[in-house]
């Protein structure tokens, strides 16, 4: 059951409890508990001066800064629903969030502001009259103790962050109900347009407690911030986390593997919960030893799947055991947790290493096609009901109704529970390929392509082909100093998995592309492969 009724609520509980406990360490800086609620009572009453009501939205557009945060309080505590906006979006992406989520007041960094958001909002296609900035401590400037920097050049009607927090303000407090958006968390798009998942109150202050009692974390843990805070993992699994413990979060602007790693060294993190690549960029700095992650004894993995050979090559390589967590925007981070500790199974047919079992109060139904419930060992569509399933999508009651029938969440992936109830995801279920009419899950595929030593990453996609209709393909990115040719590695794959599996087609490439919060993007790949007559070749 939430303890708390709402993420405000969850938030004024640690006030009371621990006002002068760190809750924000950010390079050199630190901001406790009590600083973080007069900084954002200071911007709620801004945006309450401005006009900004009970039900409305404040669009925050920020790196993984202090900002961020004060930013969701203050939403808060204006009554209003937060909108986290990917800092990589440019101004088309941000128009149209900006006008979906119909958001009147906007929180930038400066630089996001004058390089994106100021020609969006003259464009006059939003409803933001009320704009506030903040400039970010830059991280090459170790001796900058600001925590909300002040822009040298500001545009008219534009409030700075920096000066709202500096003057007196009085305390503000809505009282928001268990039911109402907290959040508006946009899908990133990568299976269609991107759309406003709900994450209610209720949503947030559950999954924030499950992360808690789940893995066993207190108030004496450090969260080190790797996933992006405009994401469900970074949202629920850094923030409203260290809200409710509280216990300091560790954040630096954005990912770079070293100084991560300096972040690391320096605040000693006892948790973490990223994109599986994340860990294996940090992998790669040279300078990374094993008693750099000695703190770290709660480390998670969610967003996607996690080949074995990534794990083990991990916990050889760095000594730390990757916990998986399986979840969507639409569950408001996890529906499934492999409890700390426990070394998850490897299901003997597939490869696939077990997502966990389903957490707290959740229920996790495997549908065949016509929607009947399959016995355990057979995969179907996973379809998960629970406190943290959001109500529905922003504005979309068509996707509402096709993604959410009677309050259960299609998830859109295929997997299965074994006889011990243990999940696996075997992928996607639009990102089967169909070979000649045989299934092949790319999944399966680049588990045993992870096994081979030259290979860093991987993405297997199907691309046309004139006698199978599709055939299998991968892209590979290789270590440093590591050579392997196409040929080695579709005869490495050919004697470890059936003839229809096996990739026809290796392309490598320097870097697979990925997507802000560390998701391989298959669809981009498989959209320009060349062998993909829609893709855009540039001519010769
Ligand atoms: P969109 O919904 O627009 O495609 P997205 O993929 O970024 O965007 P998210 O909600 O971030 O949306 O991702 C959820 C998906 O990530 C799941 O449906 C699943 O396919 C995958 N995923 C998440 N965690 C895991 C995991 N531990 N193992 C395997 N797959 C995972």
């Amino acid at each position: 059951r939430p303890e708390h009724d709402t993420a405000l609520a969850l938030f004024d509980a640690s006030v009371r409890r621990a006002p002068d406990a760190v809750l924000i360490r950010y390079f050199d800086g630190a901001l406790t508990v009590r600083e973080a609620d007069e900084a954002a009572n200071a911007l709620a009453a801004a945006l309450a001066d401005d006009g900004f009501a009970p039900g409305d939205r404040l669009a925050l557009f920020t790196q993984n800064n202090p900002a961020y945060v004060i930013g969701l309080i203050a939403a808060w505590k204006a009554g209003g629903t937060a909108v986290s906006i990917n800092p990589m979006n440019r101004a088309r992406e941000l128009n149209y969030l900006l006008a979906d989520s119909g958001a009147t007041a906007l929180l930038a960094l400066d630089e996001l502001y004058a390089e994106v958001a100021r020609d969006v909002i003259a464009d006059g296609g939003t409803a933001v009259r009320t704009v506030v900035t903040t400039s970010a401590l830059d991280w090459q400037n170790r001796d900058d103790p600001r925590l909300f920097g002040s822009a040298e050049r500001r545009d008219e009607g534009v409030r700075d962050l920096a000066d709202l927090v500096a003057r007196p303000t009085r305390r503000m407090a809505a009282t928001p109900k268990p039911s109402d958006p907290a959040v508006l968390t946009y899908t990133s798009g990568t299976t269609g347009i991107p759309k406003g998942a709900i994450n209610t109150h209720r949503n947030l202050v559950f999954n924030a407690q499950t992360y808690r009692d789940w893995i066993g974390l207190g108030e004496t843990d450090t969260i080190l911030g790797i996933a992006p805070l405009f994401h469900i993992t970074g949202l629920v699994g850094h923030v409203m986390l260290a809200l409710l413990l509280p216990a300091p979060l560790v954040l630096s602007h954005r990912f770079q593997p070293a100084v991560m790693l300096d972040a690391i060294r320096e605040h000693q993190p006892t948790f973490t919960i990223g994109a599986i690549t994340a860990f294996t960029a940090l992998a790669g700095v040279p300078e990374a030893s094993r008693e750099d992650f000695a703190s770290l004894t709660a480390v998670y993995s969610g967003g996607a799947a996690i080949a074995p050979a990534v794990a083990e090559s991990l916990e050889n390589q760095l000594g730390i055991q990757v916990h998986n967590a399986y979840g969507l925007t639409e569950t408001s981070s996890p529906s499934h947790c492999v409890p700390r500790g426990v070394r998850a199974p490897v299901d003997p047919a597939s490869g696939a290493l077990s997502v966990g079992v389903p957490v707290f109060n959740t229920v996790v139904r495997v549908l065949d096609e016509a929607g009947a419930e399959v016995p355990a060992g057979q995969i179907g569509e996973l379809a998960t009901s629970g406190p943290q399933v959001v109500p529905g999508y922003w504005n979309k009651p068509d996707a509402t109704a096709e993604s959410l029938p009677g309050g259960e969440l299609r998830t859109g992936d295929v997997g299965f529970m074994d006889e011990h109830g243990w999940f696996y995801v075997v992928d996607r279920k639009k990102d089967m390929i169909n070979a000649a009419g045989y299934k092949v899950w790319p999944r399966e595929v680049e588990d045993v392509l992870y096994t081979h030593p030259a290979v860093r990453e991987t993405a297997v996609v199907g691309v046309p082909d004139p006698y199978r209709g599709e055939t299998v393909k991968a892209y590979v990115s290789l270590n440093p100093g590591a050579s392997a040719s196409a040929p080695d590695l579709v005869a490495y794959a050919k004697e470890r998995m059936a003839a229809y599996k096996y990739p026809r087609i290796v392309e490598f490439l320097d870097e697979i592309p990925k997507n802000a919060s560390g998701k391989i993007l298959r669809r981009e790949l498989r959209d320009r492969s060349p062998e993909n007559p829609v893709s855009e070749r540039k001519p010769g």
